[in-house]
């Protein structure tokens, strides 16, 4: 039969452990959190790098990136010369409200045009302000961080010294190597 107050004392107990120990908890939004390096906050992007080239678009796994563009003809540079085509992007817009934040298309882009950015305090009151369009991509490029320094590579294991004849040499007396002999050829 349980003890009466046990159960009151068992609470007290938890209550003072607890109190003794130091508080984790993130004083937000009056102290900012310390992100690590390479945070995944928001999407930028470096407009002057994209070519409309869709290849973000076409491997996001939630189809959550508006690519619109038009080709432009520029004229030829020289009597010989053909003329000379080229993307203008008329939109570039990410739904926030769909995104997973898996950053394929960061590592898909093949031109550098799209960055993470540790920012990420733009909740909405409305789903659809969380489409982001380029101008507004463009400016979370000011928050992008510098590039980390790469990490160092794994410490070279050396190899411990080996005695004697070399690992897999003949020895020297014309004795076969172990599995050499003729009982251990094709079991005939
Ligand atoms: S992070 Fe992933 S889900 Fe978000 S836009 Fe890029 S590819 Fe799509
Ligand atoms: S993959 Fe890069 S260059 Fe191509 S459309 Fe996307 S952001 Fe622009």
């Amino acid at each position: 039969m349980a003890l009466p107050g046990k159960g009151l004392i068992d609470g007290l107990k938890v209550t003072a452990k607890t109190l003794s120990r130091r508080a984790v908890t993130e004083q937000y939004p009056d102290v900012q959190p310390e992100l690590p390096p390479r945070s995944r906050g928001v999407i930028a992007l470096l407009e002057e790098n994209c070519t409309s080239c869709m290849l973000c678009a076409r491997e996001c796994p939630s189809w959550c990136i508006y690519i619109d563009s038009h080709t432009e003809t520029a004229p030829s540079v020289g009597e010989q010369a053909r003329e000379r085509s080229r993307n203008v992007l008329d939109r570039f817009a990410i739904d926030f409200s769909l995104c997973m934040y898996c950053g394929i298309c960061i590592e898909a882009c093949p031109f550098d045009a799209l960055f993470w950015s540790p920012e990420f305090e733009y909740a909405e009151t409305d789903i659809r302000n969380l489409t982001h369009e380029k101008d507004r991509l463009r400016d979370w490029m000011w928050t992008v961080p510098a590039p980390q320094p790469i990490d160092p590579g794994p410490s070279v294991i050396e190899a411990p010294a080996v005695e004697g004849p070399a690992a897999g040499a003949a020895p020297s007396d014309g004795a076969p190597r172990a599995g050499e002999g003729p009982e251990s050829g094709g079991g005939e």
